[in-house]
């Protein structure tokens, strides 16, 4: 038997219905505040990825897959296209910021786990063209909504500012150069890794690293005036929206476009996935990718994680209204029909479709949960009310008067 691709899902029940809410939950947050659906290509040039996520992060690496004969890679994230979208139509014509949403599937050959696959769904948002702080706090504002709509659970907020990419490179020098002075205490990984990453000796469990980082230079405090301003004005704006955070200085997103705000939600009942959703401002990425300098800002959530974090109950599929059957296979046609109208008509409506006796489609409709089933024989309709049993016989065109008689 042929399975499915490990780190690959069918989405199908009780997981359709939660996808499909999401998505409807989505729509509702983010076209509200003003931000129009986007859907891109499921696969772009690998050269876009290349310079748009950066050549030095995991996703561009080692997790990409890339189909090398085309020069195409199937898409990891959303915002190297949706900047690629913008140049490519023109969009700095239209007033600024441009805000655009999505909700789709993204690839990365990763090795699968419970909140990790190889296939996964994010939706995500993009405000490109204006630097103003109140367009990160803006977005942060949203997907803190969305996540407490669908009711995720242990939610933290960690913010944080990287500067520019010249104060960075200054800060990780100097960094590097502390951590040189300190090196007999660090652990041998961190000691090892002092030149390829730096910052990560701010994750270290070792108690000798953890006691030389307390005493380690922050890039918090490296920051130029304009940027500060910057980053307290985002504080503010998210103080007046009463939205809980906590700064943390070492916080690093894998991008190497990341300039000023940077943000992560992480939902304690994830487990070792925590991440459920993050971003950024990137005023680089679309220079990265052959545009004029533009600023923009997003973030991206995991839907499988946010379903995971979410205590959300299944929701329902709307419930039957109809059910029609027939007594005689001659009146199959008519009850295929009676069915349509309804439908037609605004009612749910099913038709049977099994070939079954007429008391099997009795109980096909009460397990169903029909509200109404109508039998179609030599006698016309008979119309049954399943609730209570009561049951009649009306003329075929006169079904649907006597169902929204008694609904509505
Ligand atoms: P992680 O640190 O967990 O690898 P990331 O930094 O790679 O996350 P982003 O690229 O910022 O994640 O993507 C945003 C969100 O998309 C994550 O917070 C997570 O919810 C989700 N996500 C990322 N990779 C996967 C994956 N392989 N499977 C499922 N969800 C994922
Ligand atoms: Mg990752």
């Amino acid at each position: 038997m042929i399975q499915r691709i490990r780190g690959t899902n069918d989405v199908l029940g009780d997981d359709a219905q939660a996808y499909a809410a999401l998505e409807a939950t989505s729509r509702r947050i983010l076209e509200r505040a003003g931000y129009a659906r986007i859907e891109t290509p499921t696969f772009e040039a690998t050269e876009l990825f290349a310079r748009g996520v950066g050549a030095s992060t995991d996703i561009v690496q080692k997790e990409m897959y890339t189909i090398s004969e085309d020069g195409i890679t199937l898409r990891p994230e959303g915002t190297a296209p949706v900047c690629r979208a913008y140049l490519e139509h023109g969009m700095h014509k239209l007033p600024q910021p441009v805000k655009l949403w999505y909700l789709s599937s993204f690839f990365r050959r990763e090795r699968p786990q419970k909140g990790r696959y190889r296939q996964f769904w994010q939706v995500g948002l993009e405000a490109i063209g204006s630097d103003d702080p109140a367009v990160d706090a803006e977005a942060i504002l949203l997907l803190a909504e969305l996540l407490e709509a669908v009711n995720a659970r242990g939610l933290r907020l960690r913010l944080s500012s990287l500067g520019t990419p010249a104060t960075r490179a200054e800060y990780r020098a100097e960094l590097q150069r502390y951590l040189r002075a300190n090196e007999d205490a660090l652990s041998e990984e961190v000691r090892n890794r002092i030149d390829l990453n730096p910052l990560r000796a701010f994750d270290a469990d070792h108690p000798g690293t953890r006691r030389v980082m307390e005493g380690a230079p922050l890039l918090l405090d490296r920051l130029s005036a304009e940027d500060r301003e910057h980053f307290e004005a985002v504080k503010g704006m998210l103080d007046a929206a009463g939205i809980a955070y906590e700064i943390d200085p070492t916080l690093v997103r894998g991008l190497d476009y990341y300039t000023r705000t940077v943000f992560e939600f992480t939902s304690d009942a994830l487990g070792a996935q925590s991440g459920v959703g993050g971003g950024g401002r990137y005023d680089g990425l679309i220079e990265e990718i052959g545009g004029p300098h533009t600023p923009g800002m997003g973030w991206a959530a995991g839907v499988e994680r946010m379903l995971l974090a979410s205590q959300a109950p299944a929701t329902a599929p709307p419930p039957l209204t109809l059910y029609v059957g027939y007594a005689k296979p001659e009146y199959r046609a008519d009850a295929f029909r009676l069915a349509a109208d309804a439908r037609r008509a605004g009612h749910t409506a099913r038709v049977e479709l099994g070939g079954r006796s007429v008391k099997g489609q009795a109980k096909q409709a009460d397990r169903a949960g029909a509200l109404y089933l109508a039998m179609l024989g030599d006698e016309g309709v008979s119309l049954r009310d399943m609730q209570t049993g009561e049951q009649r016989d009306v003329e075929p065109d006169t079904v649907m008067h006597h169902i929204r008689g008694n609904i509505l």
